[in-house]
């Protein structure tokens, strides 16, 4: 079975996370402030925080912006379930708003219709998670004009973005956003095993989203609020005693061991290569799949996608459930990204149902993914292209 995605490791990753298994720290050590500060040198935000998994990263993103109790945050129905569930893990709503026929990504026309109508019913968002779908970067800057207009803060989903750019600027600035996330795990980009990071430009937020990702401690002076209680700190000075530490916040074990950081590094020397290939590979698709009943992936202008899944919409008679059966029985490891969120049982039982966001559910209905990772060999893709053209020809 040709799989729909894979990680490349080569030896200098395995060098490299060797060499931390023989040094003195496994976690919390060198490696993890390096590989924040080599994706953020990467994209231009001033603060990276490493965490276990973009989720988490998620999570301690919607906290340090406040959402809770009370509070709605919206999402695209086409995303994984994490970019939804950070607002349930804080005790906050989840809400949708469909995506462009398109891109795939949130439909802005959609967000500033509902955003008009929930101004008026009093019940805008606190926080709005656009998903860079597939590694497509969505409109940031039409979207930052409406947060400043109704007051919203933005998280961007950028777990499929990792390399790609809009208008020159990389995915992950911040420019347009207040935090952006990034995914580390295996069927990503680039990889650490598990893990994610935290972008942003603020450093209040970054304080925060550090202390959260560590049970809300921070052990850094110009920060604690009850110098009484440090020990030996005397009036001369805000010098704590070196044991000292303070839990300000109710945060979490989400740290990013020095084992994956490692990992991480190394592989971030290879995201541009990774990304021209993997767009290479997507230009390639485009010609070799050209005339079957398919609608092909349709990049705006100014985007540069990363490509982390190559995504199809079947435009024949054929039932999708069949098509993708077919492929599956000669090997190609079609899936399927995603199946509409609100859709998912979970959110079901909050009261969603079919028919509130009729363009995710027509993609969820349509779509496949094919085969895309930067070691699949032009071989492999014209299998996966005479494939498609038996099944669907026939
Ligand atoms: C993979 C993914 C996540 C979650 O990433 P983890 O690192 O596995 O927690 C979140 N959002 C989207 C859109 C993803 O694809």
């Amino acid at each position: 079975m040709i799989p729909y995605g894979r990680q490349s490791i080569t030896q200098a990753d395995i060098d490299a996370v060797v060499e931390v298994l023989r040094s003195d720290y496994l976690t919390q050590g060198p490696v993890i402030p390096r590989f924040e500060a080599s994706v953020a040198a990467r994209t231009g935000a001033r603060y990276g925080v490493a965490v276990n998994s973009a989720t988490s990263a998620l999570h301690i993103a919607c906290l340090a912006l406040g959402l809770g109790p009370g509070d709605v945050l919206w999402t695209v129905p086409n995303t994984f379930v994490a970019s939804a569930n950070c607002a349930r893990y804080c005790g906050a709503d989840v809400d949708f708003v469909d995506i462009d026929p398109d891109t795939w990504d949130m439909s802005v026309a959609s967000l500033e219709t509902k955003l008009a109508t929930a101004a008026a019913a009093g019940r805008l968002p606190k926080i709005v998670v656009p998903v860079h779908f597939s590694g497509q970067p969505t409109k940031q800057e039409a979207i930052h004009r409406l947060a400043c207009q109704y007051g919203f803060k933005i998280v961007e989903d950028a777990s499929h973005a990792v390399g790609a750019s809009r208008n020159g600027e990389p995915v992950g600035n911040c420019r347009w956003s207040d935090v952006t996330v990034f995914s580390f795990h295996p069927v990503k980009i680039v990889t650490s095993g598990e893990g994610g990071m935290a972008l942003t430009n603020d450093p209040h937020l970054a304080q925060r989203l550090f202390m959260l990702r560590s049970h809300g401690i921070t052990r850094e002076p110009h920060v604690f609020v009850a110098r009484e209680h440090a020990g030996d700190v005397g009036d001369a000075g805000p010098v704590a005693a070196s044991w000292y530490y303070e839990q300000q916040l109710l945060g979490y074990n989400y740290r990013m061991t020095d084992i994956h950081a490692a990992l991480g590094i190394s592989q971030l020397a290879r995201l541009a290569g990774y990304v021209d290939e993997r767009n290479a590979l997507a230009a390639r698709y485009g010609e070799l799949l050209r005339g079957l009943p398919l609608q092909l992936p349709t990049i705006t202008p100014g985007n540069r996608s990363a490509f982390h899944l190559y995504v199809v919409r079947l435009r024949s008679g054929r039932s999708r459930r069949a098509v993708f059966d077919e492929l599956r029985r000669l090997g190609i490891g079609v899936n399927l990204h995603y199946s509409p969120v609100h859709l998912q049982p979970y959110y079901r039982a909050l009261g969603f149902g079919p028919g509130q966001f009729p363009e995710a559910e027509r993609y969820g209905r349509d779509a496949f993914t094919l085969p895309l990772y930067p070691a699949l060999t032009h071989a492999q893709q014209d299998t996966v292209a005479a494939a498609l053209r038996a099944v669907l020809e026939c």
